[in-house]
């Protein structure tokens, strides 16, 4: 018998205008073209749910059923998710304590698993058969496992520079890929196009309301982890931003559910290639919202993202707690990544070397200090993404 779990999904919530839609319908954007955030019954929550309870069940991710939109058991879609691991890195750092929670170790191998595990599941409960998105990569391969691991079709378009493991991965995986000649946002009109004419429903970043509340889950698992608190500073690679919004949006929730030890939230710092940063010059100008950044460029594919439909998420929850947005070269980020497999032995994707090369930046500026406990996010398996060429020529036949 499958195990019953209470459902608290109470309404979505434009994350501009507040305005209510109900649960239970298939929704994307709000009437004012904005993202919409899932909100729950959390009082009722409080009184049923025991949090370390929840804590000590298996299944990662999926182990927060109450505090996520699932109604019914056989929607979830599981492959094995794992609870991420926290590593220090204590060679490189003796006094100052820097942790790196390594979201490479998810099935597909990317963060992108929690957000497109729960739209997928979300797609399958509100009976959608056929979901598409533009993608730089990670993302497709997330949407292609899950919903072939459901029953569900999928079809992913790609800009023609995305890694072809990318593309491999994905069509492997069960999707079908296209690669496009134009960027995000050109395959993203195209996906969007076809969707209006009813031929699937467009799953993109923060278009539908979901994918936040998967990617909530690495804020309220940090909390568990570190004993129901809190690190000072979050450091995370920002492209749409769902991450970080989604962690603002767990640590509201576990204050309001009375879950935490502390009060005070970390500095969440939004971390940009500056071949890519529209979110550091919108931060830098006082702006609410982003203007798109024009000819993006940077190796760092996972925030090569011109223009994030939840910027101004992204900006309010940077400034609310107090953090700041902060850009760094490509050059920094391949150092920081080559330093780090060096020195520590873990092998970063490069949007996760970013964040290493802004604390690095924000510690010298001294925005950040060594007695602040720093999160940085390492997003994806640094197994998918190019190395330097290696092997030193032996001769067996003359030594
Ligand atoms: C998608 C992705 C990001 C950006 O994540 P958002 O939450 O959309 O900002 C960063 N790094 C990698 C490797 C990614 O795949």
């Amino acid at each position: 018998m499958t195990k019953q779990y209470q459902n608290f999904l109470s309404h979505l919530e434009c994350g501009l205008t507040a305005k209510r839609y109900a649960a239970g319908k298939v929704h994307s954007l709000s009437d004012a073209g904005k993202p919409l955030l899932a909100r729950y019954d959390l009082d009722g929550m409080k009184a049923a749910v025991d949090r370390d309870k929840l804590w000590a069940r298996d299944g990662g991710f999926w182990k927060w059923r109450e505090l996520l939109p699932v109604t019914r058991t056989e929607n979830v879609c599981a492959l094995g998710e794992v609870d991420t691991p926290i590593i220090q890195l204590s060679r490189l750092h003796k006094k100052a304590k820097v942790l790196v929670k390594d979201e490479g170790r998810l099935p597909t191998g990317s963060f992108k698993a929690r957000g497109l595990a729960l739209a997928v599941a979300m797609a399958k409960e509100l009976g959608l058969s056929h979901l598409a998105m533009p993608t730089n990569g990670n993302a497709g391969s997330a949407l292609a496992a899950y919903a072939s691991r459901v029953g569900i079709q999928s079809t992913v378009v790609c800009p023609d520079d995305t890694p072809s493991i990318n593309m491999e991965e994905t069509q492997l995986q069960g999707a079908q890929v296209f690669k496009a000649n134009g960027l995000i946002n050109d395959c993203g009109a195209w996906v969007k196009a076809q969707a209006e004419q009813g031929k699937w429903f467009d799953l993109s970043t923060l278009k539908e309301p979901y994918r936040i509340e998967g990617k909530k889950t690495m804020g309220l698992e940090l909390a568990a982890q570190m004993g129901w608190s809190l690190p000072d500073v979050i450091f995370y690679p920002t492209g749409g931003g769902t991450g970080l919004i989604g962690m603002c949006k767990a640590f509201e929730e576990l204050l309001a559910l009375g879950w935490l030890e502390q009060t005070d939230l970390p500095r969440m710092i939004a971390v940009q290639a500056d071949g890519c940063a529209p979110i550091v010059r919108a931060y830098e100008r006082g702006e609410r919202f982003a203007e798109p950044w024009v000819d993006s460029h940077t190796f760092a594919a996972g925030i090569r993202v011109p223009a994030a439909v939840g910027d101004f998420l992204i900006l309010d929850g940077v400034r609310s707690s107090d953090g700041f947005a902060i850009a760094v070269s490509d050059d920094a980020i391949e150092q920081a990544r080559v330093i780090i497999a060096k020195e520590e032995g873990l092998l970063l994707c490069p949007e996760g070397a970013a964040t290493y090369a802004a604390y690095l930046q924000a510690r010298a500026d001294g925005k950040v200090t060594a007695d602040e406990t720093a999160v940085l996010f390492n997003c994806a398996t640094g197994l998918k993404y190019p190395m330097p060429s290696a092997g030193l020529a032996l001769d067996l036949k003359n030594y």
